[in-house]
């Protein structure tokens, strides 16, 4: 018996001080032409501020990518401001990095948040979590929490700005530079990014990053639709993981 619990304490111990790698080591590998890439996000952003000023805008969702996007628009002292979706449903580390974003970026910050009687109205009929009942009502919890909002911070705008990577699904594989197939342009800068790139940036430069990533979560949303993933899934196998394949996306970045 005392054998047994001292080879658990070992383990235990083990366990305890073994180091634990972080999101940049885990996945900080430039792309041998990193440098080239950079060079073309910069001038994508540039060209999206030059021709659009105060009418193009950033979505920062606070993942990775974004906060790349949004440490590029800042040291590159681009004039575009940048939004936040807060559904309210957001973990405490990603408001934790909302406010440290809003506390360091030159851009402007805005925060659009649910409408609230619309969201009490919702709860009051569907329960606080009906997002596992039906991809309707996942899609429904989607449309008050962020799709009504994004409406909101985009309106007026011509253009924004996405961190979408053609790496991230096979229903991003196509994603083009600058998507000019809908009235509002959307300018995707890092398209070509691999996640091995994205995380050499920000360990480069110092990017604040959401610790969920550090936890094994790739692909960051609200948290009851966002879990961790395992070795071997695919990049965003942990957001909405009860559904299948191709319902997964909020509606954000569906073609209309
Ligand atoms: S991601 Fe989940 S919690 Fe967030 S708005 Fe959509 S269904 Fe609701």
């Amino acid at each position: 018996m005392n054998e047994e619990l001292n080879i658990s304490m070992d383990i235990t111990s083990i366990m305890n001080n073994a180091v634990k790698l972080s999101a940049i080591d885990l996945n900080a590998k430039a792309s041998a032409n990193f440098a080239e890439k950079l060079a073309q996000t910069q001038a994508t952003l540039t060209q999206a501020a030059a021709e659009h000023g105060a009418n193009v805008t950033l979505a920062c969702s606070l993942g990775a990518e974004d906060m790349v996007l949004a440490h590029l628009v800042n040291s590159l002292g681009l004039n575009v401001g940048i939004f936040v979706l807060e559904t309210g449903k957001l973990h405490a580390q990603t408001l934790q990095l909302l406010e440290q974003l809003k506390a360091s970026s030159q851009a402007p910050v805005t925060v659009y948040t649910p409408n609230t009687d619309a969201v009490v109205t919702f709860v009051k009929r569907e329960g606080e979590e009906p997002m596992y009942k039906s991809i309707e009502l996942r899609k429904a919890c989607c449309q008050v929490r962020k799709m009504e909002p994004l409406g909101r911070a985009l309106q007026g705008k011509t253009a924004w700005i996405t961190g979408l990577r053609r790496e991230q699904s096979g229903a991003r594989a196509d994603v083009p530079l600058v998507d000019t197939s809908e009235a509002r342009v959307k300018f995707n800068p890092l398209a070509d990014w691999t996640w091995g790139d994205v995380w050499h940036y920000i360990g480069t430069h110092h990017v604040a990053y959401n610790t969920l990533h550090d936890e094994f979560f790739p692909s960051i949303g609200c948290a009851p639709c966002t879990r961790a993933i395992s070795l071997g899934e695919d990049f965003r196998a942990g957001r909405w993981w009860w559904e299948n394949e191709a319902a997964k996306e909020c509606g954000l970045h569906v073609k209309g």
